[in-house]
């Protein structure tokens, strides 16, 4: 299952998701990595996506207290395009099963 991750305004933060029934959350970063955190409640999401400023409160709420799972993917963004099947996604990352975009490297997460 894909997590939906929601574009947000921040200077370091690219994008947000939030999965409650694992209280997984997931932080896409503009320099080009994805992080997974497990055991996050519900009402720190909620916190974080109300706060002004994301970057300050993911890393003094988030960072600092949940260690990070598993990096999905590393900070290369290469020009090959997504390579799943059906997918005209320009901008790709290298991941374990070879380049992704975003959104289907998340199939990554279920590992
Ligand atoms: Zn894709």
């Amino acid at each position: 299952m894909v997590i939906q991750r929601k574009r947000v305004k921040s200077s370091r933060i690219a994008s947000i998701g939030y999965d409650y029934p694992r209280r997984m959350l997931i932080v896409e970063f503009k320099r080009g990595a994805l992080y997974r955190y497990d055991g996050i409640p519900g009402a720190l999401y909620e916190d974080l996506m109300e706060s002004k400023s994301k970057g300050a409160y993911f890393e003094r709420r988030v960072r600092q207290d949940y260690t990070t799972k598993k990096v999905v993917l590393p900070a290369t963004l290469g020009l090959d395009g997504c390579r799943a099947r059906g997918c005209k996604e320009k901008g790709a990352y290298t991941t374990e099963r070879g380049w992704r975009c975003t959104q289907h490297a998340e199939e990554i997460l279920e590992l």
